[in-house]
């Protein structure tokens, strides 16, 4: 039985990795479910899964649950604060699921790293805001460091297995180098927006940006997709987690989101990994590594799907991911100033308080600003960082709506 913990249990990524779970009762202990604020499902997934320990980080939201969590049938301890995260995110269970969405996920996804025995990474902002941070101290703990981004793990599983860590997961970083590897390709669908007519895009609603075609995903990254800043996030994330430079990284639009990326080799050979746009196969290729095991997902029937299309992003459509390159080609400081300008606008977007295409307009002023920033080589510096851009986003923000 290997102990298992979610980080976010209550996001989507947190559902699709409790039902893989709970199809293998005999392989899998939940040790540890941790939410921010939804509290009503956090109690319904401690009634089904049983944990020993349920976090609620959101301490406002924590009265009286401790006699509900009884009342359901759970014996779970309950900890309450993002400091009790942190503890519970340390804890030396064998595989922690990192699925906080945004900064907040960054210092219990660190703990993890230096005390899990396996890491599965789907929280791609802690890796963007400190990559340097994050990938020394997966290499200083050993983890085996596993990325649960669809595109992370298609590129992962086209890796020969030497290369890709064997036992150990991706060894961090993966010699991409010695292993062959031209290129990598990361594949996107493009989002809700791809074909519509760019002069109206200031206008579109919250809901019609979280409506994506293949993914059903959280807010945040729904956003993101819509804006393609999701896979800027994702490009920076590829560098540090396989070690190519960003010239030898590349995006190409297709739309059905069944081949999830794409490895180019220098003899002219290129893998590719297929799977429908489901999160449960990269979930159960992680849960289960090195083994395969049963996702819930169903196979694949490439005659009914019956073809594959593939086009160049346009980079008027998508300014966000001009963004994430210029963030790349700054230095290691610019991602983490990125990410939180971004995480600002969303929030703002989202709350309908800025338009869709002011979203790039803030992350493009903060990067301005602030991209020249170091490298954040502790938590600490990546906090301070991250919390200075949030501030001039929200200036920049105040300034939009003057
Ligand atoms: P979500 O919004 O559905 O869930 C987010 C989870 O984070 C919730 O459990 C919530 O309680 C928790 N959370 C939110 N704010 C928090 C805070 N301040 N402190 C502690 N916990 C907090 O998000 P999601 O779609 O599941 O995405 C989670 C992560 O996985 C994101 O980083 C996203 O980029 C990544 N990811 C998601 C998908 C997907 O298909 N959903 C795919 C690839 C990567
Ligand atoms: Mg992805």
């Amino acid at each position: 039985m290997k102990s298992i913990t979610v980080l976010g249990a209550t996001g989507s990524i947190g559902a699709s990795t409790l039902d893989v779970v709970a199809r293998h009762p005999d392989r899998y202990r939940v040790h540890a479910l941790t939410a921010h604020s939804r509290v009503d499902e956090l109690v319904e997934l401690a009634r089904r899964h049983q944990p020993e320990v349920v976090v609620v980080s959101d301490p406002a939201r924590a009265a009286g649950l401790a006699s509900r969590l009884a009342a359901a049938g759970s014996r779970a301890r309950l900890a309450v604060g993002p400091d009790e995260l942190v503890e519970v995110a340390s804890a030396p269970v064998d595989i922690v699921m990192a699925a906080i969405v945004g900064a907040a996920g960054l210092a219990p996804t660190l703990a993890a790293a230096r005390s899990a025995g396996s890491l599965l990474l789907a929280n791609k902002e802690a890796i963007v805001m400190a990559g340097r941070l994050f990938i020394d101290t997966c290499r200083r703990s050993a983890v085996v460091l596993l990325p649960i981004d669809s595109e992370h793990n298609a590129l992962f599983q086209c890796l020969p297995p030497g290369h890709a860590g064997g036992k150990g997961g991706v060894r961090v970083p993966v010699p991409a180098n010695p292993a062959g590897v031209n290129r990598m390709i990361l594949t996107a669908s493009g989002g809700p927006f791809r074909q519509r007519d760019v002069s109206t895009l200031a206008e579109v609603t919250p809901d019609e940006a979280c409506a994506h075609p293949n993914w059903s995903m959280g807010r945040k990254i729904s956003v993101d997709s819509a804006t393609m800043m999701n896979k800027g996030f994702e490009l920076i994330e590829a560098h540090f987690l396989f070690d190519l430079p960003p010239a030898r990284l590349d995006v190409l639009i297709h739309p059905q989101s069944i081949i999830h990326s794409l490895v180019e080799y220098v003899d002219g050979s290129t893998l590719a990994q297929l799977g429908n746009p489901d999160m449960r196969v990269p979930i159960a290729q992680a849960l289960g590594y090195p083994e395969r095991i049963a996702s819930g997902a169903s196979p694949l029937d490439l005659a009914a799907i019956g073809r594959l299309d593939f086009e160049p992003p346009d980079p008027d459509r998508f300014p966000c991911l001009g963004l994430a390159r210029a963030a790349l080609d700054k230095g290691e400081g610019a991602p983490c100033v990125l990410n939180a300008a971004n995480e600002v606008a969303v929030a703002c977007f989202l709350d309908g308080r800025l338009r869709f295409t002011d979203i790039a307009r803030i992350d493009a002023a903060v990067l301005d600003a602030l991209g020249d920033a170091p490298a954040p080589t502790t938590l600490e510096a990546a906090v301070r960082l991250d919390g200075q851009a949030r501030d001039a986003a929200a200036a920049q923000v105040e300034d939009l709506q003057r």
